[in-house]
């Protein structure tokens, strides 16, 4: 199985149709589903649908994007036109959206053959994809282990090759944790610079959408036809995109010495020594291919996983408000209004959804507001202060992805506390409004991928993408593939 590049390849060469590469996508997602459960619904006939129309532009002698006939998974909670549209709870399982996402319609223009939706925790809220209400995904490198989450199964599909590349959206580490997990590439995005237009949304003010593939150029593809500006989502930036390919080299650019800043912090206890020497020896490895490295502080780190538990849950208690029963969705009828609220919600909601709405709203309510959803926003502040301050000594900030490999199934689904710990690395960079990628960068002694973390200032996804794929092309770990 290939890279978007050689797809494109065999496309335009005619050595393999569209139709005939989707129809071989669609019977890998057939042999590997029964063990993996990565998708939470399928759409074969849309994808040889959208097959057919690209290979008859090859037929007529047209120019076809790089994206032009490339199968592709989408993460079930991206609206999709006349597709159930789940977002991995009971209570959207009967909704099939009247509208398209910004996201899926931009990738349709540009070619994208949707094989199918995948697998999430409800609402994205978790780190394992075991909180969806439909099933759990294993782990395509072991499958009594967890692909991460919330986007475990855009994750686990692209590991497995059941797709070449997926959305997914990361809150507070849901793209990059479960790329880590599953030893693919996954990026979070600049606030702002995707269009959330169609994304079901969790917590507003951290919510991206970005791409998980394979390889650092199959995601600067897909960021490439998704990013820039959309009128239908106040929050998206108006900013000229760049084009991404150019920062792909083989080397990193030695006129302007790239200054990578290892964050101190993160190598504390908690950190699994296997990942620490991983992390470390890919720093050494980024010396060696040019890099000036800097140890930086950014003290304000630790406070990122209760400041973000705080906010997030306090949004999702004011998002999730609409689910209730009238507008669309599940409703259970019940004597009266009220009760048929509290019965609609009781069975549509899982138990992680119900405890994030109960801490958002007492959070939120009057008398704890000030001591904690807006201490929380001032903590949000100084956090974005630390980084702030490492963008002014180096380009790029380093660290592990998640603190551990990918953990047993069941392990911490009792111990909602422990679960949370997975995404002390990622949830500084979302209350930041940061772009981050998950590139792999090794294996433990069980074989497990580990994740390498790279961050960047506001919109510098450019040299995210030089330095990663810098480094990718002098380390062959992409090049592994789960035995299935
Ligand atoms: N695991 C985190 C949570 O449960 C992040 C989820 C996400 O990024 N969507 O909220």
């Amino acid at each position: 199985m290939s890279s978007i590049r050689e797809l494109h390849k065999q496309l335009t060469s005619k050595e393999r149709s569209a139709a005939e590469i989707t129809q071989a996508y669609l019977e890998s997602i057939q042999a590997f589903e029964p063990k993996l459960h990565s998708f939470i619904s399928l759409t074969e006939d849309k994808a040889l649908e959208q097959a057919k129309q690209i290979d008859a532009k090859i037929a007529a002698g047209e120019d076809i994007g790089l994206l032009a006939g490339i199968p592709t998974a989408l993460k079930d909670n991206l609206c999709t036109k006349g597709i159930i549209t789940t977002c991995g709870s009971k209570v959207l399982g009967n909704f099939t959206p009247p509208y398209e996402s910004t996201v899926t319609q931009r990738l349709a223009e540009a070619g994208a053959v949707f094989v199918g939706k995948t697998n999430l925790d409800e609402f994205a809220m978790g780190s394992s994809t075991e909180n969806s209400a439909y099933q759990v995904t294993a782990n395509p490198w072991d499958l009594e282990k967890v692909p991460g989450g919330s986007s475990g199964g855009s994750a686990a599909a692209v590991a497995a090759q059941q797709c070449v590349a997926a959305l997914g959206s990361d809150t507070g580490g849901s793209i990059r944790q479960p790329a880590s997990f599953c030893g693919v590439v996954g990026l979070k995005p600049t606030y702002g610079l995707v269009s959330r237009y169609g994304l079901v949304a969790y917590a507003s003010s951290l919510d991206q959408i970005g791409p998980l593939s394979c390889t650092v150029e199959d995601a600067a593809i897909l960021l490439q036809a998704i990013a820039g500006h959309d009128p239908q989502d106040s929050t998206s930036l108006k900013v000229d995109i760049p084009n991404y390919a150019k920062a792909l080299r083989p080397t990193l650019d030695r006129r302007n010495r790239r200054r990578i800043g290892v964050i101190q912090e993160t190598f504390g206890s908690g950190l699994e020594p296997v990942v620490e020497s991983a992390v470390k020896q890919a720093i050494e490895q980024l010396q060696e291919l040019g890099a000036e490295i800097q140890v930086i502080s950014c003290p304000q780190f630790r406070y990122g996983l209760p400041t973000y538990y705080i906010i997030a849950p306090s949004e999702a208690s004011s998002n999730l408000a609409r689910y209730d029963g009238v507008k669309y969705g599940l409703r259970r009828d019940h004597t009266d209004l009220m009760s048929m609220y509290a019965k609609t919600r009781a069975e549509g909601f899982g138990m992680e959804v119900k405890r994030r709405i109960m801490i958002g709203s007492y959070a939120l309510s009057a008398g704890y507001y000030d001591a904690y959803y807006l201490k929380a926003q001032k903590v949000r502040t100084l956090i974005k202060q630390d980084f702030e301050k490492a963008f002014g000594q180096v380009d790029v900030l380093v660290c592990p992805t998640s603190p551990t490999t990918a953990f047993k199934m069941g392990e911490k689904v009792n111990d909602p506390l422990s679960m949370y710990l997975s995404d002390l690395m990622t949830i500084p960079v979302n209350l930041a409004g940061l772009p981050a990628i998950s590139l792999p960068c090794g294996f433990d002694e069980a074989g497990l991928p580990i994740g390498l973390q790279l961050i960047g200032n506001v919109l510098r996804e450019d040299l995210l993408f030089e330095v990663a794929y810098a480094y990718e092309q002098a380390t062959d770990w992409h090049e592994r593939k789960p035995k299935l």
